[in-house]
Order: C-alpha cells, then structure tokens, then sequence
C-alpha cells in the first residue's frame, strides 16, 4: 500500500505493485519469479462532483462506479426518481424514470459472511443500464457497503449493449439517507452530476507468480491467489493487500517448512481482479493444461478465520485423492476455532476461469477459508481503505489457517 498506493489496472501505481511483487516474493526466497503480462482495458475516474440543487444545495460525498461513462461537459440535471431495489427499478413505470435521474437504494445488510453483498451488488452493476431502457438519464446507487462514514464505495459496473450508457455513481450511506428522508417527506429533489470517468485505453500490466518447488510431485499445483491491483480512491489494504499479505506469508514458511511440499505451491497475484479479471482469464489461458489438485483465494479483507468450507468431490473425476484428506485439515483448524462446513466452496473471481473449466470438463477444485466479514465492508472500495485500519492479529490467525490448508495439501 505504501509502494504502489492506489493500483487500478493501468494505473500509475499498478508497475509499481508488479515491481513490488517481484522484489517480494524473491526475498522470501520464492522460486520461479515471474512477472506474466496481461492487457488490461484502462478506467479514468477524473474529477467528479455531485450536489443536491433542491430542496437544500449541497453537495454530496459520491463516486462513479468504475466503468461508468462520463456526463457531458457542463453536467446532467434532473428530478432524482427513487427505488427501492433492482426489482423496484426493472418495475417502474418509464413515465416516471424518463428525462429523470435514478436513484436505487437498497441497504446492505452486515453479516459475519458478507451475504448482503451477494444481494445488493447487483444494484452496482446492472442499475444503469436498466435505468437507460426507461430512458433515465443517470442512476445514483446507495454505497454498497455496511457503514455510516461519509465515504462512497466504488466498484465495477457494467453496460448491457444496445441500450444507451448512462453515468452512475454511489453516494455515501449518509448522502443516501438525507436523499431518503426528503423523498419520504414528499419533497422534490433535484440533482446535478459532474463526472469526467472516461475509458483510458489499453495498458500492460501483469500477474506476478512464484512458488515453492514441490519434491516428487513438482508437477502438480496447489494455487494460492490473491489480486494486487485495488480500486483507485484508497490504498488497497484490505481489498486485496491484506489477501496478498495472507498467501505470501503462507509461502515464506512453506519454503522453510520441514519436510517441504511434496507439490509445487504456486503464489498468483493477479492482475486487474477489480475491473475486468483479465488477470484471471489470461491466467487460465496460460496454464489450464497443467495439473492444478488444488486452488484458494485470499481476498476477504484481514478477518480471522471461522470456517472452511471444502468441495465434495465424491462424485467427480477427480485427479487426486484430496477430498479424503479434509476431515485430518478440519482437525487441525478446529483448535483456532475454525468449523467445517461441508458446502460447496466458491473459489472466488480469481479462480473461476479456472474452476469453471479444465480440459476433462472438471474445473480446479477449490477450498474456501471464510474469514470474518463483518467489517469488511465498511472500508471495501472506498478511500478508507488503508493500511491504518488493518489488524495484524486476526489477519495472522486467517494466514495460519490458510498455511495449515496449504501445507496439508501440498504434503499429501
Ligand atoms: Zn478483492
Ligand atoms: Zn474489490
């Protein structure tokens, strides 16, 4: 966070997170360094400004979403039209969005498991270009994050083709609150957005890899992930340095460990998870043929680790003997107060290229660490994102149950 800062893919500070990848992961005494190049599709956020012009002018703490289009020079203005949930949107009556802006807010809700971002991330990335079929002329989301400060979250949205683009941007929780209040009141608010996002052509950028050789089964991989590149307001410590901190720490005591791996533990960090998972999907383009046994993901902030939830993979073709080996891991984590959970893992985005698809049609199977959640979202994607607000202990408890999942398999 310090030797890259703000890292979106193209950025200024994404060689910088490459280049400090590199150093890193050589001075923990990791193997096969590599930086492996990736093109990733570059955002501009540029300046931005969102103000109430009624009942009472003002302006509101808010961010575009990143992808979104800019306004036009001068900006838009309009009556804001509020919904209360994507399904409110897709149900609203086009004479009462058209020539307006949209604003959907929806609260996520807090969870130890992050479940309400499952729910009102949708909201992010669809908003605007349902908004654009009723012929709004903008969307204002609520942030998608759990807490009360006055800093918007950003995150990825997308446009559906064939319907105009229309600018989108997050208000802070509060922001949204007074937004509500008035509307719930009866009155007529207006606002007026200045956003000058604008898409910054192609750049290069990498997934920087290395990995603690394996002894008599080098040729087989456990992946360990995490994503260097981070949103561009913050610094990028819990979403991902903190998943970058987890699998590199795990690698520097796996390459003293005694007797070392049996397989080879590869350590990606990917490119541009945030914007686009082209990282991911080169990634799985270069190395799908070889043999992967295992894959897990650290991208869930600095929580401590209450849970492990691990494939059943009784009925797949499954390439190695792995699954039997769970309940021996499972009895390892329970002393840190880690349960077994026997649901189906999800990898996360940086693994889907490659657990969605192998050649033999059974994806890379995956292992979930569930790390506590409940506070994740109160700093994800926003400016408050930095190196202060982490909290070493539980972020060592969550790498220790990692170190004992990775060692586990890659010794088995
Ligand atoms: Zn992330
Ligand atoms: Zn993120």
């Amino acid at each position: 966070t310090d030797a890259a800062g703000p890292r979106l893919a193209g950025a200024a500070g994404d060689p910088l997170a490459v280049a400090w990848g590199l150093g890193t992961m050589q001075a923990l005494g990791l193997t096969s360094v590599r930086a492996e190049p990736v093109t990733v599709r570059v955002w501009v956020r540029g300046e931005e400004r969102v103000e109430v012009l009624s009942p009472v002018p003002h302006r509101l703490a808010a961010a575009a979403l990143g992808g979104s289009v800019g306004t036009p020079p001068g900006g838009l203005e309009g009556a804001l039209v509020r919904v209360a949930s994507l399904e409110e949107l897709r149900a609203l009556a086009p004479e009462r969005a058209r020539g307006r802006s949209v604003f959907v807010d929806q609260r996520m809700a807090r969870a130890q498991d992050g479940h309400g971002y499952g729910e009102t991330v949708p909201i992010r990335g669809q908003s605007a270009s349902v908004a654009a079929g009723l012929g709004a002329i903008a969307v204002l989301i609520r942030s998608v994050g759990t807490d009360q400060t006055r800093f918007p979250h950003t995150g990825a949205m997308r446009y559906v083709e064939g319907v105009p683009q229309l600018p989108a941007a997050a208000v802070s929780n509060p922001a949204a609150d007074v937004l509500a209040r008035w509307i719930e009141a009866g009155q007529a608010v207006r606002v007026r957005l200045e956003l000058g996002a604008h898409d910054g052509g192609q750049a290069q950028s990498a997934n920087v890899i290395g990995e603690v050789s394996g002894t008599d089964r080098a040729d087989e991989i456990v992946l360990l992930g995490a994503h260097l590149d981070s949103w561009d307001l913050g610094r990028g410590a819990v979403d991902d340095g903190a998943g970058c901190a987890i699998v590199l720490e795990v690698a520097r005591w796996l390459a003293q460990a005694e007797p070392p791996p049996r397989r080879t533990v590869r350590v990606v960090l990917f490119a541009n998870e945030e914007n686009g998972l082209a990282g991911a999907r080169a990634y799985a383009a270069a190395h799908r043929e070889e043999r992967h046994v295992l894959g897990l993901e650290a991208d869930f902030g600095d929580g401590r680790a209450w849970a492990l939830r691990t494939p059943d993979l009784t009925e797949r073709a499954e390439p190695s003997s792995i699954s039997s080996r769970w309940d021996p891991i499972a009895r390892l984590l329970a002393p840190m107060g880690v349960v077994w959970q026997p649901e189906e893992p999800h990898g996360g985005a940086d693994l889907g290229p490659m657990h969605d698809a192998l050649p033999d049609g059974a994806g890379m199977p995956v292992v979930d660490v569930m790390q506590d959640g409940t506070r994740y979202f109160d700093l994800h994607h926003t400016a408050n994102d930095i190196l202060t607000q982490i909290d070493g202990e539980s972020l060592d408890h969550a790498m220790r149950a990692v170190l004992a999942d990775a060692y586990a398999a890659s010794l088995e």
